[in-house]
């Protein structure tokens, strides 16, 4: 009887350690199919001169989705788009890492999107064996993810991951950077507070709701993604509406405990709403823009010009995506979309270079035209570019804006703290 329960109890261990193993081909097949990777045949083959200078600058990217995948960060892959050693390889300093919770398919007898359409992003946790049952489970889950990987990092071979909480830590960092440490400063970035606001509303859970997130470490906040949600409407979808009451008193318990506010996915109404309210400069951290956006850039997912010149008159940065969707198809359109928000900032009386950063969506289920390995690409496209990509320009767009930005806006920023910070970019870095 006993041997009999042995025999069973072992088969079954084997069909849970072979479910297991599929499961992780399965995942890994998902991944590699939704984050593709496309270089464009026409981008250009980075020289010494290109190399030299993308090694000498501080790099920051706005955005990317790395942790909604079962991928060690702290490991090399050969598939999805970004990890530590891919992005030490590229020369990124500062990544922000978002949580996606909810994406629903894009229905092809609809042109917009809802809550209620299948969702891509429960599949996902569910096959990953992660939280399925809320979005505030799945976006916990991964700030859980990144703070076990920061652990882990510090006593694993290749790079740390070292989170920047307020602006001395990113200070630090840079001056850390400057004298050789290869850490990667992280900041926890969300991408739609669903929850927030869904079920309960009445005063102080809204604030205890982005306290808590905050507490956490979450830094970058943005209310929407691609559906209209209890906090704001999305530019894809179906009511587009602008901020509701509750998405309001989440954007101010959020500006004032230090986090940048992301207007990334909100509606042209939002954006304009928000515009109003808001004290400090805020940011659309992966995005195209409408008015230069061809086929198959989508117009609806990227910013029109009123919501443009909303963020360059809060004194706020705009993170220039990498793939098709965002801005047309090819490599040479990136410099073309930055030069269109350049000659925006500029009509305004702005400084030109001041107001574009990258915000490459990695690993966000597109397909990148640079990969976060080569980044030097990106590096040899600006240099290349002309116009108003010179010397000043290429290391702000490259990552100066958005620490200048960060050391204003985290907690202990200010604007001293941005000089300082300036000043250590311009002693360390090109
Ligand atoms: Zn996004």
């Amino acid at each position: 009887m006993k041997r009999r329960m042995l025999i069973a109890g072992g088969a079954l261990a084997g069909l849970a350690g072979a479910g297991w193993a599929l499961r992780g081909h399965a995942v890994a097949a998902v991944d590699r199919s939704l984050n593709r990777f496309a270089l464009d045949p026409d981008a250009p083959q980075p020289d010494a001169e290109d190399l030299a200078l993308h090694r000498a600058l501080f790099i920051a990217d706005l955005h990317a989705d790395s942790l909604k995948w079962d991928r060690d960060l702290l490991s090399r892959s050969d598939y999805g788009h970004a990890d530590l050693p891919r992005l030490q390889a590229g020369n990124t300093a500062l990544q922000v890492f978002a949580m996606v919770t909810h994406s629903p398919v894009n229905l092809p007898w609809r042109d917009c999107l809802s809550a209620s359409d299948p969702n891509h992003a429960a599949w996902l946790a569910a096959l990953q064996g992660r939280p399925v049952r809320t979005t505030r489970g799945r976006a916990y889950f991964q700030m859980d993810l990144f703070w076990d990987t920061v652990l882990r990092s510090q006593d694993h071979d290749g790079p740390e991951l070292r989170p920047i909480l307020n602006a001395s830590e990113l200070l630090a960092l840079i001056e850390a950077r400057a004298t050789g440490d290869t850490a990667i400063g992280g900041l926890l970035g969300l991408e739609g507070g669903h929850w927030i606001g869904l079920y309960r509303s009445e005063p102080g859970v809204i604030e205890a709701e982005v306290q808590a997130l905050h507490d956490r470490g979450l830094r970058v906040f943005a209310p929407v993604h691609r559906f209209d949600n209890p906090l704001c409407g999305s530019s894809e979808g179906c009511r587009r509406y602008g901020l509701t009451p509750v998405g309001r008193r989440a954007l101010r318990e959020a500006e004032a405990a230090g986090m940048v506010i992301d207007l990334a996915h909100a509606s042209e109404e939002a954006i304009r709403e928000a515009a109003e309210m808001l004290r400090e400069p805020f940011i659309v951290s992966h995005t195209g823009v409408r008015a230069v956006c061809e086929a198959p850039c989508r117009p609806d997912r990227n910013l029109s010009e009123d919501a443009l010149r909303a963020v360059l008159d809060s004194g706020g940065v705009v993170g220039i995506g990498y793939w098709a969707h965002a801005v047309g198809a090819g490599v040479h359109n990136i410099p073309r979309v930055m030069a269109h928000v350049m000659e925006m900032a500029d009509k305004r009386g702005l400084d030109p270079s001041a107001h574009v950063a990258l915000g490459s969506d990695f690993d966000g289920s597109v397909a990148t035209q640079i990969s976060a390995d080569e980044l030097a690409v990106l590096t040899a496209l600006l240099r290349r570019a002309g116009g108003g990509f010179d010397e000043q320009a290429i290391p702000r767009i490259m990552g100066r804006n958005v620490c200048r930005l960060f050391a204003t806006r985290l907690p202990g920023g200010s604007p001293t703290m941005a000089e300082r910070v300036e000043g250590a970019l311009a002693a360390g870095f090109a």
